[in-house]
Order: C-alpha cells, then structure tokens, then sequence
C-alpha cells in the first residue's frame, strides 16, 4: 500500500491496496482531505506527525480490525522533497502471513518439546527406580531396565519421523524427480511390512494389474508407500485385511492403501494430516504413534504435485488414497 501526503498532511495519493489494508470503505473521497481525518489510527497519525516535523522516517506496527479479524499492518513513513514542496510518502505492508509463520514456528517448537520431554521424563524417573532396586530387588530392576529400553525407542522414532517431516517439508526443490513405478515401489515396501502383518495375522495383499509410473521422486513414493501401510497394519485388529493397490486415472495415478481397521470418525478426516495429531492421544505410551507419518504423507504428495485422500467411517476399517502425476505416455 502506497499513500502521498503534502506538507499539510492531506491525502494527494492513496492506492487501493493501501485502501485494503486500512480497510478504507470504497465510495470514500480522499484527496486533500487531512489524514488525520481519514484514518483514525493515533499510532499512524503520530507516525506521520513525527515524519513531518523532521524526527526521520518512523516505523509502526498496526493492528486493523477487520470485519472477521484483525490485520496487522506494517507502516513506514518518510519524508522527501520535491519541487519545493516537502511531501510525505507512506509505504504499507501486510504482516497477516509473516504473523502466521512465526505463530506456527513457535506451535511447532512447543510440540517437539512436549513430545520429547514425555519420554526422556519416563527415562529418568525408571533410571531413579532402578538405582534404589537394583540392590534388593533385581527383578523389579530389569523390568524398569526394558522400560527405560522401551521409552528410547520411542525417541528415536520421534526423531526419525521429525527428521522425515523436516525432509518433506523442504519440498520439492530437493528432490530427484524421475519415471517411478509404483508396482516396484509397493513391492519393496510389502517386503518390509511381510512379517509385522505375519506376526499380527493380517492377510496383506497387492493388487498389481498394469504398469503404472509416475513423475516423482522414488525415496518419497517409497516414505508415502511405507506410512500408508504401516498405518494399516498398526490401526488394524488381528485377522484384518490390508489391500495395496495402484491403477492409472487419466492424467494421474492412484496409490490405495485399504484395510478393515478401527477407522476414522468423519469429524477427525482433516485433522489426522496435521502435524502430532493422533485421534486418541496416547502421548505418554511408548507404543502410541507419533502423529507424523501422515503429515509426512500429505507434504511428499503436495511437493510432487499431487494430493491425499481418506475415506473411513468408524468400524469399518480405511481407505487412503494417493494420487501422482502420471508420466507422460
Ligand atoms: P500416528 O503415528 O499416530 O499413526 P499418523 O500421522 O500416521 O500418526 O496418523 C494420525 C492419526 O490418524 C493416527 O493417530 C490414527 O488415529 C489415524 N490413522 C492413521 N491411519 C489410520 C488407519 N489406517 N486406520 C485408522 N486410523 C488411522
């Protein structure tokens, strides 16, 4: 937002954006009206008073109320001549974004201490019992010894998946984009999760009918391929189904990964892609999940230029579907 002021402090100039972001109404008369007058804000009045009087250019950070928020605004006034004349000359700038990143980096920095905090809180407190057992009472001592085990697995998870979402979040410029074929993708994935489907009895299938490649990056189809069915196997009973599948769709291709689990409340649909979330939160079991395997999903799929789909009804186990632009045929 721009707006030029004469010596007298009357509007000779106001643009729309700097309209906008004052949120000035429309059919208003400006020119050579006081500012004063027109923006009734004491910090922006005083900044151009003070520019005015020859303090220097003057800085500000304003709040704007909106009709369904408030809008802060960052104003900067300075004063030029030209012609003879001393005007003044206000730039506006839209803080509303900047705002959200800082607000999401401090929520950001809150959960990952809250999350590793958790465990390394376990940690001590079994390393105390074990010191005051270890003497008489040896077995309860090795029981708070797989404890203590227990809680460092679930850091290093936590650190692995927030190294993974780190990698995810770096988007795509980092990424070696290439013809991938998810048919070889989901076979090597399958590999992997053969015996943890084995040991919980769920029948894990693929459903492989024609070559499918997509344009994307392999390591990040495989990360997708891998939380998908991880996810399906955990959140499944024993004696469930997961099916893994990939089909072409006109211009794109489809990853599904189906299974007859618990499911996922229609209401939780969204939120299950943020970061940390977990629809029953559990943070203090050592077995209970991260909350980040999917956000890592939703963030690789974007980065390669495609999207991520749930469909679930409690009970009635989940489908997820990924879809990724096709190669060029
Ligand atoms: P987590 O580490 O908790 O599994 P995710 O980000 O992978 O984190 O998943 C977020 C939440 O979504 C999980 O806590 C779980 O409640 C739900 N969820 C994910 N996949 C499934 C699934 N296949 N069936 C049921 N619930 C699921």
């Amino acid at each position: 937002g721009v707006i030029l002021l004469n010596q007298d402090s009357e509007i000779l100039l106001i643009n729309p954006a700097a309209r906008f972001l004052l949120n000035l109404s429309e059919g208003q008369y400006f020119y050579e009206r006081p500012f004063n007058e027109v923006v009734r804000i004491p910090d922006l009045s005083r900044a151009v008073n003070a520019a005015g009087n020859g303090d220097g250019p003057q800085k500000v950070l304003v709040e704007i109320p909106t009709t369904d928020s408030i809008r802060p605004v960052k104003a900067r006034v300075d004063r030029f001549s030209a012609a003879g004349h001393k005007n003044l000359l206000m730039t506006l700038r839209d803080e509303t974004e900047a705002h959200r990143l800082e607000e999401m980096r401090r929520e950001f920095v809150a959960n990952i201490s809250h999350e590793l905090k958790t465990p390394l809180a376990a940690i001590k407190g079994y390393a105390e019992t074990v010191e005051l057992a270890i003497k008489d009472d040896p077995e309860a001592a090795s029981y708070f010894m797989t404890q203590i085990q227990s809680q460092c697995k679930r850091l290093e998870r936590l650190i692995a998946d927030m190294m993974q979402l780190a990698r995810a979040q770096s988007g795509r410029g980092n990424m070696r984009i290439t013809t991938v074929s998810l048919p070889d993708v989901i076979s090597e994935s399958i590999q992997s999760y053969v015996p943890v489907a084995e040991a919980k009895r769920i029948d894990l299938t693929v459903d492989l009918a024609e070559p499918v490649t997509a344009r994307a990056e392999q390591e990040a189809v495989l990360t997708i391929t891998n939380n998908l069915i991880g996810n399906a196997i955990h959140y499944t009973p024993e004696g469930g189904t997961v099916r893994v599948s990939c089909v072409n769709d006109k211009e794109t291709c489809v990853l599904a990964v189906e299974d007859t689990g618990v499911g996922i409340p229609e209401s939780e649909h969204k939120r299950i892609f943020e970061r940390f979330y977990r629809v029953e939160k559990n943070r203090s079991s050592s077995d209970g999940g991260t909350g980040i395997g999917l956000s890592v999903v939703k963030n690789l799929a974007v980065a390669l230029g495609g999207e991520v789909r749930v469909e679930s009804k409690p009970g009635e186990g989940a489908r997820f579907e990924v879809r990724l632009p096709r190669t060029a045929s």
